[in-house]
């Protein structure tokens, strides 16, 4: 690509190194700029729409794809979802204790997401500090054993 030199220079002109972040930055152009999913991007840069000066700036969400900002908004909509719910109320229980005050005083509600096979999602509120929190599991209320879901990591 002709024009990666040029905005290696500018990455430089602005943090005036070759450290960490220096290398950091390149190689976060690199993987979006090789990336498959995102050929607009590899495209505007290759017409000159975004200027080198420009993708030596860009946020990695304004280089994200059409398809990775879909994903993004599809998380947004969950967390509406989410907030709407925390409002409506829930079941209170001594079952789950909040991470921040330790305290067992929480509300929480559970929403079947997508398939049947899916664990539960269930959304916590903490009555106590208002901490909220998102755990999975494949069966209902009561449990004993909670685990943290990986997909919903804070
Ligand atoms: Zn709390």
């Amino acid at each position: 690509m002709a024009k990666w030199p040029l905005t290696q220079t500018h990455i430089y002109q602005e943090l005036k190194s070759t450290d960490m972040k220096y290398r950091n930055r390149v190689r976060s152009r690199i993987s979006n700029l090789k990336d498959p999913r995102n050929p607009s991007l590899r495209q505007n840069v290759l017409s000159g729409a975004i200027s080198p000066g420009l993708i030596a700036k860009m946020t990695a969400e304004e280089m994200a794809s059409d398809e990775l900002r879909e994903l993004r908004n599809a998380m947004t909509q969950e967390a509406i979802r989410e907030h709407q719910m925390a409002k409506t109320g829930g079941t209170t229980t001594d079952l789950l204790r909040c991470s921040k005050c330790k305290k067992k005083n929480c509300t929480y509600n559970q929403v079947q997401t997508r398939s049947a096979d899916e664990p539960m999602t269930t959304f916590v509120l903490c009555n106590e500090c208002g901490n909220r929190w998102k755990v999975c599991m494949r069966v209902s209320f009561p449990l004993p054993v909670i685990h943290r879901c990986s997909l919903h990591k804070e």
